[in-house]
């Protein structure tokens, strides 16, 4: 039925989301530059309705990941059943994510490296601001954090690696049981339809949410800072876009042999979804929707990989951690030794895993890089005025790692359906 609804559109949903992030990003310019400051434009256009409005948005996403996740990967669980293949999977998938984003600083650190952004920058052109570093956890914490203590107060939190252990026991238990616990079964599929539907709901509304979120992000933004930041900017965005077009598709045809072209077309609402809200997270439903709509990418992998992918696979923010450590170090004239490389691949692959799927959270954890080749964490204020743009760039690839890495693992374990994959994106 929603099909037909789809179909009687003139314009797609894709294509609707598209023009709202151009539309809201030129509208945002507009107000930036071209309306003189007031509290029309201050308190009640940007601050009243763009906000409210475009939060509301994300809250609406953010409303379904828990139950989503959580439902979604109890039934994933369940379908797999049993704890071998579960576990196969899950190597696999952690695998697969580790390795990508070691690639992905590689790629970040070599790109650097041409372009060297931070030479020839003197430390009072650029705009700093005040940096107010949290403390990132330690290793041990983030790896002990994975057992909920109390499942509840995890799933109330919104703590993603505790639920996605939990779920999994619940499943692989209600598989184990079988028919005594089919009225448990039951409703947690039925839930998961029902959480299904809500997304879609959801994401009905998305390009007004998408042009709220954006147009106020560019009324916000001046882009005078960002002149003597062009190098940087330039090299992580260039890194951003070969690992997200380049390094990903080869994967992705190296291991499955399906048309990359197709993946990024199918793909790119989530792309624009993520970029608008720089929240990963957020982006879980719509990607997990979109894989097994258009990719025919089986849920059982997919409730269990993009959620475990929003939460520890961080590509796009290892290749910003990446180029800002050799910009930092370029700046305050430091020279990196090869040791200190590998130093900053290892360092900034754990940063990944500890970076959280919301906005900014890849500057926190860029001081537990920084500090790792001793360059000083006063640095991230160099970065931090125009890290707002980077931050919807990079979570874009974020999700994207994920998304390439579910569809591999999908086509190795005879969970992904070809016929959908190949048929024409809507
Ligand atoms: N915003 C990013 C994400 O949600 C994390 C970051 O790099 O700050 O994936």
């Amino acid at each position: 039925m929603a099909e037909n609804v789809k179909e009687k559109k003139k314009i797609g949903l894709s294509t609707q989301i598209f023009i709202a992030l151009i539309g809201g990003a030129l509208f945002g310019v507009i107000l930036h530059y071209f309306i003189p400051a007031s509290s029309i434009r201050d308190d009640i256009i940007v601050g009243g309705i763009l906000h409210v409005v475009g939060q509301g948005f994300i809250r609406l996403m953010q409303m379904l990941v828990v139950p989503l996740v959580f439902c979604s990967l109890i039934c994933g669980s369940m379908a797999i059943g049993d704890t071998k293949t579960l576990g196969k999977v899950g190597v696999k998938t952690i695998v697969f994510y580790l390795f990508t984003t070691a690639m992905a600083i590689c790629v970040a650190l070599g790109v650097a490296y041409i372009i060297n952004p931070g030479i020839g920058i003197s430390l009072d052109k650029v705009e700093t601001s005040e940096v107010t570093v949290a403390e990132a956890t330690s290793f041990v914490d983030t790896l002990l954090n994975i057992i909920p203590k109390n499942p509840i107060s995890s799933l109330a939190n919104g703590e993603m690696l505790p639920i996605i252990v939990f779920a999994l026991f619940i499943g692989v238990m209600l598989a184990k049981l079988g028919k005594k616990a089919s009225t448990v079964a039951n409703f947690f599929s039925q839930f998961n339809e029902i959480m299904m539907e809500m997304t879609m709901a959801v994401m009905s509304v998305a390009p007004i949410g998408v042009f709220c979120l954006i147009a106020k992000t560019f009324a916000g933004i001046g882009f005078s800072a960002f002149l003597p930041m062009l190098k940087y900017m330039g090299s992580v965005t260039f890194a951003l876009f070969l690992q997200g077009f380049v390094v990903y598709q080869v994967l992705l045809f190296i291991f499955t042999r399906l048309n990359p072209l197709k993946f990024i077309k199918k793909f790119f609402p989530v792309m624009m979804f993520a970029f608008t809200t720089a929240t990963s997270n957020a982006t879980i439903p719509l990607s997990i929707d979109t894989l097994e709509e258009k990719m025919g990418v089986s849920r059982k992998i997919s409730s269990f990989t993009v959620p475990l992918g929003a939460t520890i696979n961080m590509d796009g923010t290892a290749i910003m951690q990446g180029v800002a450590v050799v910009f930092i170090a370029q700046v305050y004239g430091y020279s990196l030794t090869p040791s200190d490389l590998a130093t900053v691949v290892a360092t900034a692959t754990l940063a990944s895993i500890g970076t959280a799927g919301v906005p900014s959270v890849g500057l926190i954890t860029l001081s537990m890089v920084l500090s790792s080749v001793g360059l000083p964490t006063e640095g991230i204020a160099l970065i931090m005025g125009i890290d707002r743009i980077l931050d919807m760039l990079r979570t874009a690839v974020n999700i994207t790692g994920d998304a390439v890495c579910t569809t591999i693992v999908s086509h190795q374990n005879g969970a992904l359906n070809k016929e959908v994959f190949n048929a024409q994106a809507k």
